[in-house]
């Protein structure tokens, strides 16, 4: 160990008398919201429980660091997008999606409500100028942060031979 490491280390040590805060265990993933989508649905009561081709435009807008990760997007006329459903809460095991009091687990459903509210939607490409996607298909709220965007998979041809 280096001199300044063990200064450091000397540093760091409780002294008598001090206190900590327990500090809850840190997250298992860091997730970088790229963007917001812009639709029409102003609450939760006006969205579609999920998006359909002849659904509204919506407006996908990258945050400008990442526009040039688009190149090539155009290509595909179905894509996958990604994002948190920002106001869901996460604590739901089971739940009884029409209010009738039967009720299934959360990974049984696809409701908003889960432990890490992701949402995903394949929505049809209208057109992308600079940084925003125009897209047919989704089913969020005016507002919600995107996390990816994708290429179909069944529309994706893959560059690379496939493994055996
Ligand atoms: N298509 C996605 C999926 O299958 O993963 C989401 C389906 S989920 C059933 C769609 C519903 O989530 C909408 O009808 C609305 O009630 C709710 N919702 C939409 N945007 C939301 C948001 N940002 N926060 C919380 N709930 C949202």
């Amino acid at each position: 160990m280096t001199r300044d490491r063990a200064t450091d280390q000397r540093h760091d040590a409780i002294r008598q008398g001090e206190t900590v805060l327990e500090l809850l265990p840190p997250p298992d993933a860091g997730l970088v919201f790229i963007g917001r989508i812009e639709t029409p649905f102003k609450s939760r009561r006006e969205c579609p429980r999920q998006g359909t081709h002849d659904g509204p435009l919506c407006t996908i807008h990258v945050a400008a660091d990442y526009a040039p990760a688009l190149a090539g997007l155009e290509a595909f006329e179905t894509i996958e997008v990604l994002y948190w459903l920002h106001e869901a809460r996460r604590d739901l095991l089971a739940q009884s999606p029409k209010g009738d009091g039967e009720t299934k687990g959360t990974f049984a459903l696809r409701s908003p409500l889960r432990p890490n509210p992701i949402g995903t939607a394949l929505v049809r490409l209208v057109g992308i100028a600079g940084s925003v996607v125009t897209v047919r298909g989704l089913d969020c709220l005016d507002g919600t942060p995107l996390l990816d965007l994708k290429p179909d998979r069944c529309a994706y041809t893959p560059l690379a031979p496939p493994k055996a």
